[in-house]
């Protein structure tokens, strides 16, 4: 690794924003982005015996187990590009007991988590962003019924695409589930960083654009 990396957590709600602030700080800044969710989604398209066991949770509104997750989160950093300048954590560590093994993974990598920025944004809000999330099939732009739908509703305003696809686990009730999750489970997760890494508090409700700034000079300072 080299000297000036980095781990960072973006921390929040489902839907709090931090896949879409991870991408804007990859793009910019050299970072690799953990996402369990894509670990998960990856994992279940493989078929295997593993992505079964996932799709069966997720499908009951339920996260994988820790066990099944850290071993992808392993796996992960085991073929890490060493140029790289961090590495985005994207949805975890989602419990203590993934806090710990993260932190002693690190360790035995001479490394440790820097920052943890926190994202916080109203419940509601979170439900809107989530049930009204769509993708174009065609060039992965994201829509959103409640926030930004396509200028002609059924094409896609950067590809002309006509095709959308929604997450099937975007559910009311499986987002219900995964928010009292957040908050049972998830949450407690803040304190066992205090004191390990710098923490900042963001304000999620505000634009994309102005949340990305925020974070931009979190970590810059
Ligand atoms: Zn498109």
């Amino acid at each position: 690794m080299n000297n000036s990396f980095q781990n960072i957590i973006l921390f929040g709600a489902p839907g709090a924003g931090k896949g879409t602030q991870a991408k804007r700080l990859l793009a910019e800044n050299g970072y690799v982005q953990l996402s369990t969710g894509d670990l998960v989604r990856a994992e279940i398209a493989t078929g295997s015996t593993v992505g079964q066991e996932i799709e069966k949770a997720v499908a009951a509104g339920k996260f994988p187990s820790d066990e099944v997750i850290l071993g992808l989160v392993r796996k992960f950093y085991e073929t890490l590009d060493p140029k790289c300048n961090g590495v985005i954590f994207d949805g975890f560590p989602r419990t203590e007991n993934q806090a710990r093994f993260l932190e002693s993974m690190l360790a035995d990598m001479g490394s440790r988590v820097h920052h943890v920025i926190i994202l916080e944004v109203d419940v509601e809000v979170v439900k809107k962003r989530i049930l009204g999330r769509f993708s174009c099939d065609s060039c992965g732009a994201i829509y959103n019924d409640f926030y930004h739908i396509p200028k002609n509703k059924k094409i896609c305003d950067d590809c002309s695409g006509t095709s959308f696809t929604r997450r099937t686990d975007d559910t009311a009730e499986a987002i219900d589930k995964r928010l009292e999750t957040f908050l049972e489970v998830t949450r407690p997760v803040l304190g066992f960083y205090e004191g390990k890494a710098k923490i900042d508090v963001v304000d999620g409700a505000e634009p994309p654009e102005k949340v990305f700034e925020v974070i931009r000079k979190i970590l810059l300072s």
